[in-house]
């Protein structure tokens, strides 16, 4: 069985950006991103942190702008605004969820899509849904699970991949770019009837629900590969996924860990698009 090191593979995809960090660097372009986050929400307080560490491995300027939770949409998309017009800011990301009372589709129009790190805006999806040749700016998740698959030269075209879980953050862009690469594709979501009969028939099975252990050994076929791309918090504190990785990893041709997987490839990935955002913006 194959572990799909994602700590390994994220460690290169950063150094390569910072390669090309030095380049913009010594062309007087210093990349730089702003995050801007509403609340105090913990979960994104700790992914934050591992987005500006990895900002300083890749040379890349950080500024973490916090908001007030009580903040109305009209106030963040003012603030977005204004990072949009600052030449010395590259990328814009805003941390979600947002508070309730926030308009986040409002929000996520308002950010420049030449800044857009982390593909969201419907104008990098729309161009994404048209082929491999117009993918950019896309959703670093996605983005990091099809350069992981690509690092261990495991193959798309012509599979049975199955993506468990559809949001517009996760599945579905993973979905698009599966397509995108001719892979055969079924996406299964909460009112999906009988997983396990989809699951069964996966060569790729990428899960992203947030329901630790929903995929069980007996939902796969001998030789799958999985992505496992959930992340949850178990009562002894540690980070679980969505399959049940012990049990699956018998089977197994290939497994991300979780930790230690997708998790780092998205992260990698945001600094992927950071310097792409900036020499766009440079040029
Ligand atoms: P989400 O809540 O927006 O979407 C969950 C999806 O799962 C929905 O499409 C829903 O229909 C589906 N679903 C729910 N219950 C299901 C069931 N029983 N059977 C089949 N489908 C079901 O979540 P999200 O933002 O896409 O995140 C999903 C998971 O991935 C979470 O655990 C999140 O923490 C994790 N995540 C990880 C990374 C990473 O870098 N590793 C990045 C983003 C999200």
């Amino acid at each position: 069985m194959i572990l799909l090191d994602g700590k390994k593979v994220a460690a290169k995809v950063i150094a390569q950006a910072k390669v090309e960090v030095d380049v913009l660097k010594s062309a007087g372009v210093e990349p730089k991103l702003v995050v801007v986050q509403v609340g105090e929400d913990p979960a994104s307080v700790v992914y934050i942190g591992q987005k500006l560490k990895r900002c300083i491995e890749a040379g890349i300027i950080s500024e973490h702008m916090k908001m007030d939770s009580s903040v109305t949409t009209e106030d963040i998309v003012a603030r977005v605004h204004a990072l949009n017009a600052d030449s010395g800011v590259h990328g814009i990301l805003v941390q979600l969820p947002l508070p309730a009372q926030v308009n986040t589709p409002l929000v996520m129009k308002a950010i420049d899509p030449k800044k857009d790190v982390d593909g969201f805006t419907a104008y990098n999806v729309g161009k994404m849904t048209l082929g491999v040749e117009f993918e950019k700016m896309t959703p670093c998740t996605a983005q990091g699970v099809i350069e992981l698959l690509d690092e261990y030269q495991i193959p798309v075209e012509g599979k049975e991949v199955v993506m468990v879980g559809a949001s517009n953050v996760v599945g579905k862009p993973l979905a698009i770019m599966m397509l995108n690469r001719g892979a055969t594709i079924t996406v299964c979501h909460i009112k999906t009837r009988d997983l396990a009969s989809h699951t069964r028939r996966a060569d790729i099975l990428c899960v992203a629900v947030g329901k630790r252990n929903l995929i069980t050994a007996d939902m796969v076929k001998d030789g799958v590969v999985v992505v496992d791309i959930g992340i949850n918090r178990g009562e002894d504190g540690k980070l679980y996924g969505d399959t049940d990785f012990e049990a699956i990893s018998q089977k197994a041709y290939a497994i991300t860990p979780v930790p230690g997987g997708v998790g780092q490839m998205t992260v990698a990935c945001l600094m992927s698009n950071i310097v792409k955002a900036a020499k766009t913006l440079s040029v």
